[in-house]
C-alpha cells in the first residue's frame, strides 16, 4: 500500500467507496463521478502506479482485471447490450490517480474516437 494514494485508501477502508467486488487480487468500486449508468473502477490490491509500471510477472493479474470485468458486465446485463473497458496510462491520456484501474463503462452508447 501506498500511504498517499487514494485507491489504496479506498482498498483498505480507511475512506469510504462502495464497494462491488474483492477477492485476494483484485477490488472493485463504483466511481464517485459515473460517466454511465455503469462506471467501476477495476484496480489491483497491489499499489501499481500506471500500466507503465505492470511487470512481465504480472500477467495475470492483468488477466484477472479483465475477466473480473466481464463477470461484473455480466452481471449487470451488459454481456449483449455492449461495454467499454478503458486504461488511461499517464496524465496526457486522462489518468488522475496514480493506481492502475480499469474502468467498465455500461449502459448507454458510447462513440469512437474517445475525446
Ligand atoms: P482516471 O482519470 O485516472 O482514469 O480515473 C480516475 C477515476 O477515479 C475518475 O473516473 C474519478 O471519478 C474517480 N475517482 C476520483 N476520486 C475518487 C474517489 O474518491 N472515490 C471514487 N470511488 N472514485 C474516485
Ligand atoms: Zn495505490
Amino acid at each position: 500500500m501506498s500511504d498517499d494514494c487514494l485507491f489504496c485508501k479506498i482498498i483498505a477502508g480507511k475512506i469510504p467507496g462502495r464497494k462491488v467486488y474483492e477477492d485476494d487480487a483484485v477490488y472493485a468500486f463504483e466511481d464517485i463521478n459515473p460517466q454511465a449508468p455503469t462506471h467501476v473502477l477495476i484496480v489491483p490490491r497491489r499499489h501499481v502506479a500506471t500500466i507503465n509500471d505492470l511487470g512481465d510477472g504480472d500477467a495475470e493479474l492483468a488477466g484477472r482485471l479483465v475477466l473480473v470485468a466481464r463477470r461484473i458486465a455480466a452481471g449487470r446485463g451488459l454481456a449483449e447490450s455492449g461495454y467499454r473497458l478503458v486504461y488511461n496510462c499517464q496524465a496526457g491520456a486522462g489518468q488522475t490517480v496514480f493506481h492502475v484501474h480499469l474502468h467498465l463503462l455500461g449502459g448507454r452508447n458510447f462513440t469512437w474516437p474517445p475525446g
